[in-house]
């Protein structure tokens, strides 16, 4: 090891293309006595494709704090431990958490390292001009609990982001759409995989055009929302038309490119530049 030892490691993997497993990354898998990992067998062949010769310690959802003890004791020892998920960053919206609180309170180090996250990733690639996100990972499965978080989350001034599984999608943007109103919807879907996808439109044709394709409904969901408009302050829509008029652009050419550029849908835009120009 060219690190500090005796330190539990935060390891992000990748989402799906092995070649994001960033250099430091692999070099501590290869190094490491001891990896926790939240599904052995899951993250058997990355191990295995690294020629990492290290020892396994099982630390899923329902064992973190046993796998916590386990993983102080090798520690205390002396012995560095990387801590990996299945894919992406451990602890957001992984299992890894309480394994960090409970190292973290026994007095020992932890290094967390910068990697794939799937949040960060589809918010990247989203074009969304909210100067702020807030992460909220997956929502309530059951309808009722999770527009009832969605009305909680409707009036904050900040981009929405939300992880999402292939089954649920569909009563998951039918909520969306109902619960939040109009705004802008960025859909990640199999990010940095073969089926990569990126798709905006107005929150109300989101799914109309998820089931124009099944395959659309396919693989793994980030659901990215423009933010509510600040009291007083103008909504994406709103600020991107006002540029452009103000640039001279013609009303119906403002609404087309204010309509690419946030996804909204063009006929409101328009109704709305021919407002701002009267
Ligand atoms: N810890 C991971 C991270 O850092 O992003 C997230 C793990 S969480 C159990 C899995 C969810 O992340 C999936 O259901 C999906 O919503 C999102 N996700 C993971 N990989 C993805 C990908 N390649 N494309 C889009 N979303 C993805």
């Amino acid at each position: 090891m060219t690190e500090e030892s005796a330190a539990l490691y935060v390891v992000p993997t990748p989402l799906g293309n092995l070649a994001d497993l960033t250099r430091r990354a692999e070099e501590i898998l290869r190094t490491v006595p001891w990896v926790a990992a939240e599904d052995t067998r899951h993250s058997g062949p990355l191990l295995k494709q690294l020629g990492a010769q290290a020892r396994t310690i099982p630390a899923h959802q329902h064992n973190e704090h046993e796998a916590a003890v386990r993983i102080i004791e090798k520690l205390l020892a002396g012995e560095a431990v990387a801590l990996i998920s299945d894919a992406g960053t451990p602890g957001i919206s992984d299992p890894g958490a309480r394994i960090v609180a409970a190292v973290r309170a026994a007095g020992c180090k932890v290094i967390p390292l910068p990697g794939p996250c799937a949040a960060t990733t589809a918010l990247s690639g989203s074009g969304l001009l909210d100067e702020h996100f807030m992460f909220y990972g997956f929502l309530p499965s059951k309808g009722g609990q999770r527009r009832q978080v969605l009305e909680d989350l409707r009036d904050y001034p900040c981009a929405l982001v939300f992880y999402e599984a292939p089954h649920r999608v569909l009563e998951t943007v039918a909520d969306l759409a109902t619960v939040l109103g109009e705004r802008t919807l960025v859909i990640g879907r199999e990010l940095t995989k073969l089926f990569e996808s990126i798709h905006s439109c107005p929150l109300s044709e989101a799914l109309e055009w998820l089931k124009g394709d099944p395959n659309r409904q396919r693989g793994e969901f980030v659901l990215m929302l423009s933010g509510a408009p600040e009291n007083g302050e103008d909504g994406e829509g709103e600020r991107v038309l006002k540029l452009l008029l103000a640039d001279g652009l013609p009303v119906k050419q403002a609404a087309k490119l204010a309509s690419a550029i946030t996804g909204m849908a063009k006929n409101a835009l328009y109704e709305r530049a021919l407002a701002l120009k009267s």
